[in-house]
């Protein structure tokens, strides 16, 4: 069950202590796009989003959008926020986590990972040992594609809390 425990949960990406990450020695952000950084039905990042990107950036963090979506999709969002892209990231799978931490020559200790989904984000994340942060959808509409996943997400929070691993709603940080 541990694989689907975030290191950290939060209910935004505006909530999360990035000075924190980098002082524990994170040096690369991995965010999901859909429904983390956008809702997944729009084409444009809110204001607060921008702002919250430069500051990563003047941080010196290395910002990547990590997304399963296209890069039709991802790129001109990236484009917006400044930063790069990795579309098609086929979470919850490895390779594409490992291929970006090899093209960037980041380890495992250097990354975080942020995103909405405790079966893509959050499970391919902790296979590959990189920090997991889960944080709630920005809004509760999920693309039809999303839908299953979405069920089993809701079976396992419920055994998760069962077993006083995860409670939805109850926010943290584990580092
Ligand atoms: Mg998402």
């Amino acid at each position: 069950m541990e694989k689907y425990v975030p290191d950290m949960y939060k209910k935004s990406i505006y909530e999360i202590d990035y000075s924190k990450l980098k002082e524990i020695g994170i040096k690369c952000l991995l965010f999901d796009l859909d429904n983390t950084i956008v809702p997944y039905n729009e084409k444009i990042p809110s204001e607060e989003t921008v702002t919250l990107f430069k500051k990563l950036v003047s941080m010196e963090f290395k910002v990547i959008i990590f997304s399963n979506s296209p890069k039709l999709r991802v790129k001109p969002i990236g484009d917006i926020l400044n930063v790069e892209v990795f579309g098609n990231a086929k979470k919850p799978f490895i390779k594409n986590y490992y291929k970006v931490l090899n093209m960037y020559k980041f380890t495992e200790n250097e990354v975080a990972i942020i995103g909405d989904q405790m079966l893509t984000d959050i499970v391919g994340g902790n296979k590959v040992g990189i920090t997991t942060i889960l944080v709630e959808p920005i809004i509760n509409k999920d693309p039809i594609w999303t839908k299953p996943n979405r069920i089993r997400e809701r079976r396992i929070m419920k055994k998760l809390r069962d077993n006083n691993l995860f409670s939805k709603g109850r926010y943290y940080e584990k580092m």
